[in-house]
């Protein structure tokens, strides 16, 4: 009998998992992995993702193995792994969640997509998340994804049929590339850096985040979710999770809202109902976001505006102020903390991530497509429709969105202001007083030396002076906006991207202040 094979991408669990329940509903079930040469030389690709996935598959083989399935880690190239499988099962149906991955999953997908047709095997492709495929308009978006969101958790139905074992290759066929899910390559990946600090993958490890963060570290995450400190324990640390699907929107969403609607009831006003209020909202921006890429592909290596296109110059970034700024060498010692955290955690938190962008895009004055692959390098949790496009918001390439040129010194001062996260990261600086570890560049050598630290030799001095860039990069966006007719392209950008309805943190009349405090601009 042909098997329904389930295509497993970004979706590495069986809860909640409409593809997969449909395929046990259909026939002999062969659940599959395919890992991609291809993919895996993407200039956005790193160890890290793969570590996370790696531990999230042996997981995921675990739960399939308790309900009579094996998981088939595969690889090769689509659609030639399907083909093959089929000439040796006889493949009926291919069952996948959709997915807004890059320019290269877009194409693959689109392959595997010709070759079902050819074929003539059924591609069944389920959303994943709230967003929709095909969307006419942005009007009707918030309607759909609260839909969804509403929705009954999928259920298994019983009882699960596996596929039979794989028939060997012919005679003068290589075998394919198959691998138990114990013993699975160890580092794929264009990056290498290693990561020590990096969040474990696997279910698991999600549904423990989850449950901490809605029973105990959730409670000051409105107020600690700015600064880098407090963050990485407030915040609810599953993005990842949610990236790799080993938990899904849905499941999250629902648990969250039974969870809010308890502590509304308990005390409106208390700390617990506005965090979860403002948790609520990210939610929505998790979809709001890959939504604008699933809409315009494009967005990933194209400024949305168009009429910013040569604002900054495309043919390369200056590599002297690249490299300070990847390997946290700026000189500026917020910024370079931020960074060396984040390559070695793989995570840091959303001011942080943008302020890192401001830095790059406006102080130094790069091109954002660079500088974005190698924070989706860094990210454990790399979305690309998340990442582009709050790499072109936090740039000044939207044309819709409000400028943000973080200072470096005010964010230190705000957000570390003992210095102590400084010291944690800049061992060069671990004895320099809060007065001066914000701006070492003013120290006095006499006070250098007190301090054990020689500027030039043991920390960089600042690659640029931070406010002198800052009023260039002003001036150049004025100088380009002012050149160009930019307003019937921003009005294109709103009418297909801009959120239409008032966020659940956000009513109409609190705009303006949300706006004042950077985070809500969307
Ligand atoms: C330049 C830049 C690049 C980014 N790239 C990514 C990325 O590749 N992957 C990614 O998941 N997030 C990305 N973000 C958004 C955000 O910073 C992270 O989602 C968040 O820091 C993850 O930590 P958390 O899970 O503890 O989030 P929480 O604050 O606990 O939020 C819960 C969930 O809501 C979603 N979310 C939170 N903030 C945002 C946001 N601003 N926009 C969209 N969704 C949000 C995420 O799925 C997150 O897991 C990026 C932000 C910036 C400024």
């Amino acid at each position: 009998m042909a098997v329904q094979l389930v295509w497993f991408k970004r979706d590495l669990r069986i809860i909640d998992h409409a593809p997969l329940a449909a395929a046990a509903a259909a026939g002999p079930v062969l659940p599959v992995y395919v890992i991609e040469p291809g993919y895996w030389q993407q200039p956005d690709t790193a160890a890290r993702h793969w570590a996370f996935i790696r531990e999230s598959l042996v997981e995921l083989d675990q739960r399939l193995s308790e309900l009579g399935l094996a998981l088939r880690v595969l690889q090769g190239d689509l659609p030639d792994v399907f083909a093959r499988l089929h000439a040796q099962h006889g493949i009926a149906a291919i069952h996948a969640h959709e997915e807004t991955g890059n320019a290269w999953t877009y194409a693959r997908d689109q392959s595997v997509a010709a070759w079902c047709r050819e074929a003539g095997i059924a591609l069944h492709e389920t959303p994943q998340f709230g967003v929709v495929r095909g969307l006419r308009s942005r009007d009707a978006w918030l309607g759909h994804w609260e839909r969804r969101m509403k929705a009954p958790q999928v259920e298994m139905p019983a009882p699960i049929i596996a596929a039979p074992d794989v028939r060997p290759a012919s005679e003068g066929e290589a075998p394919l590339v198959h691998y138990p899910a114990q013993a699975l390559p160890e580092a794929l990946g264009q990056d290498r850096t290693p990561c020590p600090g990096r969040q474990t993958g696997g279910r698991n490890a999600g549904l423990d985040l989850l449950a901490s963060f809605l029973a105990e570290r959730g409670e000051t995450y409105r107020q600690g979710m700015s600064s880098p400190t407090s963050a990485e324990h407030v915040c609810s640390r599953l993005s990842a999770h949610i990236a790799y699907g080993t938990l899904s929107l849905k499941e999250i969403v629902q648990t969250h809202r039974r969870r809010w609607l308890a502590a509304k009831s308990a005390a409106p006003r208390s700390h617990w109902a506005q965090s979860l209020k403002s948790f609520e909202s990210r939610l929505h921006w998790h979809c709001h976001f890959i939504q604008k890429l699933e809409d315009e592909p494009s967005i990933e290596w194209r400024n949305l505006h168009r009429g910013y296109d040569g604002l900054r110059d495309e043919d390369g970034v200056d590599p002297m102020r690249y490299a300070a700024w990847a390997q946290g060498e700026t000189g500026l010692p917020f910024v370079d903390a931020c960074m060396r955290q984040l390559a070695h955690d793989g995570w840091i938190n959303f001011r942080m991530r943008a302020m890192l962008v401001a830095i790059s895009s406006y102080h130094l004055w790069m091109h954002w497509r660079e500088p974005a692959q190698y924070l989706a390098r860094l990210f454990t949790d790399y979305e690309p429709g998340i990442h582009y496009c709050q790499f072109q918001m936090q740039s000044g390439t939207t044309g819709i969105n409000t400028l943000r040129i973080y200072n470096p010194v005010k964010q230190s001062r705000d957000q570390d202001p003992k210095g102590a996260y400084i010291q944690r990261w800049i061992p060069a600086l671990a004895n320099v007083p809060a007065d001066w570890i914000h701006e070492p560049w003013r120290l006095p050598a006499g006070l250098q030396q007190r301090y054990g630290i020689k500027l030039g030799r043991d920390y960089p001095w600042p690659v640029v002076d931070h406010e002198q860039a800052a009023r260039e990069a002003r001036q150049k966006i004025k100088a380009h906006r002012a050149s160009r007719h930019l307003g019937r392209e921003s009005a294109r950008v709103r009418r297909q991207h801009a959120s239409r309805a008032p966020s659940p943190e956000r009513p109409r009349h609190k705009a303006k202040t949300d706006r004042r405090q950077g985070e809500l601009d969307l």
